[in-house]
Order: structure tokens, then C-alpha cells, then sequence
């Protein structure tokens, strides 16, 4: 479904992610784990149509990416929900839901927004109940929430998840995980970037482990939990 080849970007003269391969197929979760500045929000970025610089074949879906502005990425059927939330403070927990459908309005398909909006506040009913509040005032795992069902207001077939358990309770950890598994159950495909590396290999099918803007470790979950390279330096363990 997504296909990276030889990856390279930049910030000025700076190689942040230095010849990356790695592809998903559809229905899956990947995750890739490793320090910060390892390159992974860069490689998201790149996906995104939200780095300027960058060499080597990105093909969603058999397609290429480059040269698409983000508005097409988005309907083209890539979403991200990015690190930090990003959500829109001031504006109504609502408003921001309807932002996310920005491209299906420009299809004019009123119809199927309100059947999305109707949806995302059935995975989510926290943001029915909110849904008049300004978007600042929820809690870090309410906006967490919020960002994640803002992005599945454009319809994505791939989501892309920057750091979603950053600064959050552990409860609130696994309501997210668990929403990531059901959405995988309905045929959303995933790539998940994380530091809480146990988290993730434990929702994910497969991992990539990234250090200073190369791939160093690849393989099905269970394997990277188990390697003891992985354990010592991304999971605590001995
Ligand atoms: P994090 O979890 O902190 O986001 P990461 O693995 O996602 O880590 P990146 O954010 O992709 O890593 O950063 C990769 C490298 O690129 C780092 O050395 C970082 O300092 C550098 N970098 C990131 N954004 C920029 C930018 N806008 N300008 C210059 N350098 C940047």
C-alpha cells in the first residue's frame, strides 16, 4: 500500500533520514520506534507532502507521491494525526471534526460528513459530549482523541499516528491502543510512530527500529520483542 524506497531528506544541507526503505501492506500496523531525532516524524512528514526537501520513490498505492501538495495526499487517502495533537484550541471540538472533512466538503458530500461526524462520536463519545467546548479546554487524551477522529473525518485508507501516547496517563494509553486495533479491525491501514516502544510493538504486526536516520532493526513485532538489542535499549529490559 506504501512503498518507500531509498529515502532521503533534508533540512538545509542537514540529512535528517538517510536512505530509508520500508514498505506497509494493506491492513496492517507498522510501527517505527527508536530515540528522538531519529527521523521518524521527518520520514511522516515526507508522506505527507510536508517537507520540501527529500530524494527517493515514495508510491502510495502504486502511485507516486512526489510533487503532490497535501490537500491531494489527504485525498488521495493519507491522513496524519500529528505529534503534539495539533488541534485547533479555540474552536469547538464540532469545528474541528468539520475541519478534518475540509477535502469531502470540496466534493460537496454534506451527506457523508454527517454519517463521519455521527461515527467518529461513536468511537469516541466523549467528543459528543464535548462537542460545543472549545477544542483547548479537553484534557491531553480528549484532544488526543480528538485528533485522531479529526483525521478519520477526510476517510483515510492509510492513517499515520506521530507519537499518540506522548504525555498521556496509562489508562488513557490503552483506550488509544485499543482504538488503533478496532480501527485495524475495520480495515484501516497503519503506521504508528512511537518512544513507548512496548506499546507499540504490542498492537503492531510489524516494526521498524530507526537510529539517527537509518533503519537499523526490521521485523513481525514479537520478534523485536523479544531481540535483546531492542529490550536494553528501547524497552528497559536486561
Ligand atoms: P521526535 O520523536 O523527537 O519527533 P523523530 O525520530 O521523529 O524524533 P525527527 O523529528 O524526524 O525525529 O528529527 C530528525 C532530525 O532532524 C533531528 O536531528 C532533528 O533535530 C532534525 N530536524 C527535525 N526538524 C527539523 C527542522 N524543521 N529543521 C532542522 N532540523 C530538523
Amino acid at each position: 500500500m506504501l512503498r518507500i524506497r531509498n529515502l532521503k531528506c533534508f533540512y538545509s544541507r542537514i540529512m535528517a533520514v538517510k536512505g530509508v526503505s520500508l514498505s506497509v501492506n494493506p491492513g496492517e500496523i507498522i510501527c517505527l520506534i527508536g530515540a528522538n531525532g531519529a527521523g521518524k516524524t521527518t520520514l511522516l512528514s515526507a508522506v505527507c507532502g510536508l517537507l520540501a526537501d527529500w530524494s527517493g520513490q515514495i508510491d502510495f498505492e502504486k502511485k507516486s507521491i512526489k510533487g503532490l501538495e497535501p490537500p491531494a495526499i489527504v485525498r488521495a487517502g493519507i491522513s496524519l494525526v500529528p505529534e503534539g495533537r495539533q488541534i485547533f484550541a479555540p474552536l469547538s471540538v464540532f469545528d474541528n471534526l468539520r475541519l478534518g472533512a475540509y477535502t469531502m466538503y470540496k466534493k460537496k458530500a454534506h451527506a457523508a460528513v454527517q454519517q463521519d461526524l455521527e461515527s467518529v462520536m461513536e468511537l469516541f463519545p466523549i467528543l459528543r459530549q464535548r462537542q460545543r467546548q472549545p477544542a483547548g479546554t479537553l484534557s491531553g487524551g480528549e484532544q488526543q482523541m480528538l485528533a485522531i477522529a479529526r483525521a478519520l473525518m477526510a476517510r483515510p485508507r492509510l492513517l499515520l499516528l506521530d507519537e499518540p501516547s506522548m504525555g498521556l496517563a496509562p489508562m488513557v494509553v490503552e483506550k488509544i491502543l485499543e482504538v488503533i486495533s478496532l480501527l485495524r479491525s475495520r480495515g484501516l491501514t497503519i503506521v504508528l510512530v512511537e518512544q513507548n516502544a512496548l506499546a507499540a510493538l504490542e498492537v503492531s504486526d510489524r516494526g521498524y527500529v530507526f537510529e539517527t536516520g537509518a533503519v537499523v532493526l526490521q521485523g513481525e513485532a514479537g520478534e523485536l520483542l523479544a531481540d535483546k538489542d531492542v529490550k536494553r535499549a528501547y524497552l528497559g529490559k536486561d
